[in-house]
């Protein structure tokens, strides 16, 4: 059995242990040590990061009763080796964790929800409680939250004896077997819990519920407590800096000035869009009926190459063909004609100019991967 040091101190960073065992596995080395003050991933929560004697620490599980690290290198069985716990990830975990014990036992107080599942990741923490709840409730409970750190409560663990425990209405997400280590919050959660916590609330710094959906008859939260919270602020604040000053407008009316832009974007593609039908018009009436055949290059969408196309059908004798693009990115086509039958021209044309497409034998569509001049001196060369 491993003697948890995290147990009885959270902010414990290094430590002296001896090794009883050191095996080689698939990860590396598999060291069990007499104590240690490492956090395995447990209970949903993600395992410390630190080193054994310089030695980084790839992973912590629990094994039974005996805490397993996880090290690249072998350690000397018997020897006395000293810990190190990378604190930064701890506390970050630390406030994370209490910060979802606040929110729970608010929940559990206000609604009689329960906590029926926890992530605490690298990158995320979720939790998921029984109940559903509304924008409403979860902004109050986010705000009680707070107003819990700010009281700075104080957060103590202990193993009562079965008799007291009992009497004890804690928070458990399932039966525990043997001692059971209870984790109060100072009026606001009783839970049974192994992780390592903050002493007191006013640790875990601001906590934001960034997100919320419906899962599985109640509510998935996603939480931002303490520096998490910051560098998340930070981000948003970057964003927010930039659309900003890029719009010209306050910070907090960038919403305003971004529907603004889009309002204006949709009165300009509509502007646009009339007078490509104009343009296309005038493209089609300018269609020399006396020419055998016509190609045109335009700067149109398909729907106006094809109205180009429809119309000049009727007026010239050979293909109309309408295209648009550029040398760079190759060139999108319609060709039509009432008289040359196209099916079989579109083979001849996409075999000579890189193209890939097809039809019907009055209207052919596709792309071609040639230059204008190559092209325009291909439609030079056909004759119908
Ligand atoms: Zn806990």
């Amino acid at each position: 059995m491993t003697i948890k040091l995290y147990d009885t101190d959270s902010y414990l960073t290094e430590f002296e242990a001896k090794v009883l065992s050191c095996k080689e596995c698939e990860k590396g080395f598999e060291v069990i040590l007499d104590q240690t003050a490492f956090f395995p991933e447990e209970g949903g929560q993600c395992c410390d990061k630190g080193s054994i004697d310089g030695i980084e620490v790839i992973d912590v599980q629990l094994s039974g009763d005996s805490i397993v690290h996880y090290l690249k290198k072998a350690l000397e069985v018997g020897k006395t080796v000293k810990g190190k716990i990378d604190f930064k990830v701890r506390f970050r975990n630390m406030q994370n964790h209490t910060g979802e014990h606040i929110i729970c036992g608010i929940a559990h107080e206000k609604y009689g929800y329960e906590n029926v599942g926890f992530h605490l990741g690298e990158d995320t923490v979720t939790m998921d409680l029984d109940g559903p709840l509304t924008k409403e409730q979860i902004d109050e409970i986010e705000f009680l939250a707070n107003e819990a750190v700010y009281k700075n409560l104080e957060v103590s663990a202990c193993y009562p004896p079965e008799e007291e425990l009992e009497k004890i209405p804690y928070r458990s997400k399932s039966e525990i077997q043997g001692k059971v280590r209870i984790v109060t919050i100072d009026g606001v959660d009783i839970c049974a819990c192994c992780a390592p916590h903050v002493s007191r609330t006013g640790e875990v710094g601001i906590i934001k519920i960034v997100d919320f959906f419906a899962h599985r008859g109640g509510v998935r939260i996603t939480l931002l407590c303490g520096f998490d919270a910051l560098c998340d602020y930070r981000q948003r604040y970057a964003q927010t800096l930039a659309i900003s000053n890029m719009l010209s407008v306050k910070q907090h009316e960038t919403a305003d000035g971004v529907k603004k832009l889009l309002d204006d974007m949709g009165k300009l593609r509509g502007e646009i869009s009339e007078k490509s039908k104009a343009l296309a018009a005038l493209y089609a009436d300018s269609i020399d009926e006396t020419k055998e055949n016509v190609i045109l290059f335009t700067t149109l969408n398909r729907d106006e190459m094809r109205d180009i196309v429809n119309r000049g059908m009727k007026k010239c004798k050979g293909i109309v063909a309408v295209l648009s693009g550029n040398d760079t990115d190759g060139y999108g086509y319609i060709f039509g004609s009432e008289n040359v039958k196209l099916k079989d021209f579109s083979k001849e044309l996409n075999s000579a100019l890189n193209g890939r497409g097809g039809g019907s034998d009055t209207m052919i569509q596709g792309n071609l991967g040639a230059k204008k001049e190559e092209i325009e001196s291909f439609f030079k060369k056909i004759n119908y």
